[in-house]
């Protein structure tokens, strides 16, 4: 079984700090790209069952109700398992009741919404703007449709954000009551509006308390904290993302979406043009069995409850005591070893990296 990742690259606005693919929704190129999309899942798609689906951007809300119709109607070749979750991320101001009864319709069961903060100075140094009254009654009207999974991303540790400014955001999200929070420590890019501008990142150290006080808050009010930046009520854990942390195969269809299929990583072109003629290649790598270990630690450790050491010497028939240093990082309490899982311990997630590179 798979997971498949669809990229929609529009977007109605720009944000300061995005690095991801985008360009300005225009209807000449998203009908363009609907077709060029519908031709690559055609061609690479093999029939296999699929676990997930995640819609994701960009902002696939920018496209209009009948692009979404038409996106789904020529997806309805993935074969979906009785329990795939599907997940399409929205913007906050597209959430209308003819977007939501469209994906609703398409049987959408989870929808991502990028909040990133309440705060009026972080909103407008990212270049966003709604209000934490937009957003209850967009939630509301979420809810009349029976949407039960919700995941709003928050984004922290903004130029001179203050501890409090945080605490504030995380209140707000709270009342909100979603289901799943990714969050994100603010990255500031080359090629960014954010970057151009020299605005400076927030110093480590504040980044850390910050850091430090959503994971105890989320915890607090009963959220899971199952991965580095990600906390979910009981059974609301994305499915899609645990794809990726279990290294697990996926395809990735639209502009520079990647995939990992057998031994191959790819990512797509990013040149729109080219890819609306056909030309996605982009990059690849082929991976050696070390190199798929490796991956499988990086990704695996994300996960607070870790790798399953049993399952992971059975998949590369290699002892992990063989393959990497545990006994010094579990003698210095960098890693834990407990029921079979060997994760991060939890005082260390947030050096994770310089764990990650002591191992591999
Ligand atoms: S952050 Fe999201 S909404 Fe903003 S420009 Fe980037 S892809 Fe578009």
């Amino acid at each position: 079984m798979k997971a498949v990742y669809i990229h929609i690259p529009f977007c109605k606005s720009i944000c300061s700090y995005c690095d991801f693919c985008k360009v300005f929704y225009y209807p000449k190129w998203s009908y363009a790209y609907l077709k060029a999309l519908k031709e690559e899942i055609d061609d690479v798609y093999m029939g296999e069952e699929v676990q997930s689906i995640y819609i994701g951007g960009g902002t696939p809300s920018s496209l209009s109700c009948k692009e979404i119709d038409y996106l789904f109607y020529f997806i309805k070749k993935f074969k979906r398992a009785s329990f795939c979750e599907v997940t399409f991320e929205c913007n906050l101001e597209d959430i209308t009741d003819d977007l939501l009864k469209v994906l609703k319709k398409n049987k959408v069961n989870r929808l991502s919404i990028g909040i990133e903060s309440f705060q009026d100075q972080n909103l407008c140094l990212l270049g966003r703007n709604h209000s934490f009254q937009d957003a209850k009654e967009k939630m509301k009207k979420i809810r009349s449709y029976g949407f039960s999974n919700v995941n709003l991303d928050l984004i922290y540790a903004i130029s001179k954000e203050s501890l409090k400014m945080v605490k504030d955001d995380l209140r707000l999200f709270l009342k909100l009551k979603p289901d799943h929070i990714s969050t994100y420590s603010l990255m500031i890019e080359p090629h960014t509006i954010l970057a151009h501008q020299h605005i400076k990142p927030i110093q480590e150290e504040i980044d850390r308390k910050m850091y430090d006080t959503i994971c105890a808050t989320l915890k607090r009010k009963g959220y899971l904290h199952y991965e580095v930046s990600n906390f979910a009520k009981k059974g609301k854990e994305s499915r899609h993302n645990l794809t990726y942390w279990n290294n697990e195969e996926y395809y990735g269809f639209g502009l520079s979406a990647s995939g990992y299929l057998g031994n191959v990583r790819y990512t797509n072109t990013k040149n729109l043009f080219a890819y609306l003629k056909g030309n996605r290649k982009g990059e690849s790598q082929i991976l050696d069995q070390k190199e798929k270990m490796d991956h499988e630690v990086m990704l695996g450790l994300r996960k607070l409850k870790g790798i399953n050491v049993a399952e992971f010497e059975k998949k590369y028939q290699i002892k992990m005591s063989d393959a990497y240093p545990l006994t010094p990082l579990l003698k210095q309490k960098d890693l834990t070893l407990k029921k079979g899982y060997l994760a991060i311990s939890d005082d260390k997630i947030y050096v994770m990296n310089e764990i990650l590179a002591k191992m591999i």
